[in-house]
């Protein structure tokens, strides 16, 4: 519980509309993707640095635990107040600063949303290379803050890789600018991305400088449909080593075929068993070479159709049924759990094995989607969240898929984070020195640990 006088004084800050206390408005904010319920203690809107700053410097003071949000989509279940205190969403800081078409670079607050600020780049002939399919909704804070990618992070890479400045609250309150405006730099240590999946545990984001790259002249999308898993992973393999870097590669199984077959009209033929979707960006002559090499290369590894998107309407309609499948699950099953693995590439086929072997051992429904060519897996299981026996069982599954992708080189996560979902999860991944480095850091930046506690960086499991 948090004092009358601490909330007046936040109010004061912030102003009695921005500084929630109304079960009500808690109920919002007990939840993100990952569906725990944790309600928060109250919530509080900053809109400007210096209210960030002051909010900071009274929680650090009363040891008032600080949440920070984005849209609250990410799937971990890392923008809940897991141990109580208050939320701090930054979706009013939604101002995009500076468009710098020169430098190629975006100064932007953290609430923007991702597709606002594509929109906004788009006329000067630039993109914001992160694509999450939440990015109609999803936050670049938030983005930022789970090193958040999509498809097209195979060619242009996750949050990191565009991310070059921030400004960032301290838990003390302290304000600080990190980074530069500059795509090569050099000087001392590289701090913003020490912030780049930290899950607002290091400190608030409050301005980010993000790099742009140019919009590519055209686009086509190959839709290749094989008769079995294992021919499209030995495409992917093949793909990845001709020396052609698709924009996009996403591979989905039979299951999730099924469910968007017929979306927006898109129909595969009988037999279809695994569905790759290629998507290559560049000059328009360039990208008719390599889809005929694709296409030889979907034809040698016995592909039983092949459709070629050439115009952004056709690539619309194919990667409109793609983006489809989160909307159909609901129509399927009570809860969907989304788990995110990544092996090396040229693993793909010995982890899709492994799924499939796990799918029958443990009895569940799981549509399998990956962004095939970086080697990043979503088994989607499809269950009920009140069915005990059922989540026992999904629980053993993921133990033995993450054991499995790590055992082949792999990482617990290509885009989610770790969060509640795989907190339990780390010491399989990381030495204990490393984990002792990670914690070591979080106490030097917050040695109240009012940032986002119970994260993966808390001593106690
Ligand atoms: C339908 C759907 C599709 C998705 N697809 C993808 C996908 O393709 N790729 C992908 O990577 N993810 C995906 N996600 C997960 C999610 O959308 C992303 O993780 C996204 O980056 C979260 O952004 P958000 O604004 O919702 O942040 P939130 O969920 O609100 O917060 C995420 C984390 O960031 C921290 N945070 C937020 N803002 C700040 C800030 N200003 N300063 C410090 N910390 C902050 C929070 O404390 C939390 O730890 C998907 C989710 C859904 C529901």
């Amino acid at each position: 519980m948090i004092s009358v006088s601490i909330i007046e004084e936040i109010i004061k800050v912030v102003g009695e509309k921005w500084c929630l206390t109304d079960p009500a408005d808690m109920a919002t904010y007990a939840f993100d993707g990952f569906f725990k319920d944790y309600t928060p203690d109250a919530v509080v809107l900053p809109k400007k640095t210096a209210e960030v700053s002051d909010v900071l410097q009274i929680a650090n003071r009363e040891k008032i635990n600080i949440v920070p949000r984005g849209a609250g989509t990410n799937l971990s279940g890392t923008s809940v107040a897991r141990r109580g205190g208050m939320i701090m969403p930054l979706t009013r800081m939604d101002r995009i600063i500076e468009i710098d078409s020169v430098n190629r670079c975006a100064i932007v607050q953290p609430g923007v949303v991702n597709a606002e600020l594509q929109k906004a780049v788009e006329p000067f002939d630039l993109m914001y290379g992160p694509d999450p399919s939440s990015w109609y909704v999803s936050t670049v804070g938030g983005n930022i803050s789970l090193n958040a990618g999509g498809p097209r992070a195979l060619k242009y890479g996750s949050a990191r890789d565009h991310l070059i400045g921030l400004e960032v609250v301290r838990a003390n309150g302290e304000i600080v600018k990190i980074g530069s405006k500059t795509s090569k730099n050099a000087a001392g240590l590289d701090l913003p991305h020490l912030f780049c999946g930290a899950e607002g545990t290091l400190g608030i984001i409050t301005e980010a400088t993000v790099r742009l790259i140019p919009l590519p002249e055209a686009k086509h999308t190959l839709q290749a449909v094989f008769g079995n898993l294992d021919d499209a992973c030995e495409a992917v393999s093949e793909i990845v080593s001709s020396g052609i870097i698709p924009s996009a590669m996403d591979l989905l199984d039979q299951i999730l075929i099924n469910l968007i077959q017929g979306y927006g009209g898109v129909q595969f033929p009988d037999g279809a068993s695994a569905l790759l979707l290629i998507e290559i960006d560049g000059h328009p002559q360039a990208i008719e070479q390599e889809s005929e090499k694709i296409k030889q290369i979907c034809h040698n590894n016995h592909a039983i159709d092949i459709v070629l998107a050439r115009t952004p309407e056709e690539n619309e309609v194919v990667w409109r049924a793609r983006r489809s499948i989160g909307g159909t699950f609901s129509k399927v099953c009570k809860t969907l759990i989304n788990e995110d693995a990544t092996v090396p590439v040229s693993s793909l086929p010995d982890i899709m094995k492994k799924v499939l072997a796990l799918r029958e051992k443990y009895k569940l429904n799981i549509g399998i989607m990956a962004h095939a060519g970086d080697g990043n897996l979503h088994p989607s299981i499809m269950t009920d969240a009140q069915n005990q026996d059922e989540m026992k069982r999904v629980d053993q599954f993921a133990e033995e898929l993450y054991r499995e992708a790590l055992s082949l080189g792999g990482s617990l996560s290509g885009e989610h984070g770790i969060g509640l979902a795989k907190k339990s999860f780390m010491s399989m991944q990381f030495e204990e020195t490393a984990l002792k480095m990670m914690r070591e850091i979080k106490r030097l930046l917050d040695p109240n640990n009012i940032l986002n506690p119970g994260s993966y960086l808390d001593e106690e499991r």
